[in-house]
């Protein structure tokens, strides 16, 4: 029998905004759908990072509750071992930032990332909010991503990772790309959650983990794609 597919999410205690953990849900209704059993780990901030997982995700989160989860997984180390082991990682705004070298904390301060990306970020001049429509980066072979955007920072990319996305709509990284990728591990500022507005960026990771996978029904969420799409991006 094959094993489960073990599907972490981090702290969701600190970083779970708009809906993030909908991310967890799209993951797991997507495999089980094409019978690949699934096992959910949520992960408290009080307790450590399991390393033998197969996706991780975390999601975004207000200033303080960001600087905390980044001081904790930085402390526990279990996420670097499971990315380390080839494990896949979707990083969600706070999530995203959390993981580069640096990023701005309440009052603009420079906070200590955990240096999964080579990224860093800092305070923006203004608040990012609303609707993002993206491009993304051809070699992924990945329809327009669609999502919403709530945040104060800004993204700077290095030569370590390759922007995952051009905007149509919306601020991203603050440089006209939006989110980053770099091996197994996905950053991106958008919500909505961005796995239920995005289901083929969910399959890029199920496939990360566990190779090809069949089609399935994309009805509803290809509704929920037009619908947003068509908002945005038609006059
Ligand atoms: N606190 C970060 C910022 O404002 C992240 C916000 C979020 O995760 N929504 O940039």
């Amino acid at each position: 029998m094959q094993s489960s597919l073990r599907i972490v999410w981090i702290y969701p205690d600190l970083l779970s905004t708009y809906g993030d953990q909908g991310n967890v849900l799209v993951l797991e209704q997507r495999a089980r759908s094409r019978g690949i059993p699934v096992e959910i780990v949520h992960v408290r901030s009080s307790d450590p990072v399991p390393d033998q997982g197969d996706i991780y995700l975390i999601g975004g989160g207000e200033d303080r509750p960001q600087i905390l989860g980044a001081e904790r997984l930085r402390r526990d180390g279990g996420l670097h071992r499971a990315i380390q082991r080839g494990a896949s990682l979707l990083a969600v705004c706070a999530g995203y930032q959390i993981m580069g070298s640096v990023f701005g904390g309440e009052e603009g301060q420079p906070v200590p990332g955990i240096g999964l990306l080579d990224i860093s970020s800092s305070r923006g001049e203004r608040r990012s909010v609303g609707e993002l429509a993206a491009e993304v980066d051809p070699s992924l072979g990945l329809p327009t991503l669609t999502g919403f955007e709530n945040h104060m920072g800004v993204t700077a990319l290095g030569p370590g990772v390759t922007p995952l996305s051009r905007t149509l709509i919306g601020t991203g990284n603050g440089d006209g790309t939006e989110g980053c990728f770099a091996g197994k591990i996905i950053g991106t500022y958008l919500h909505g959650p961005a796995l239920a507005r995005n289901p083929a960026l969910a399959d890029l990771l199920l496939r990360w983990a566990v190779g090809p996978l069949p089609q399935i029904d994309d009805t509803w969420y290809d509704r929920l794609r037009n619908e947003r799409l068509d908002a945005v991006l038609k006059p």
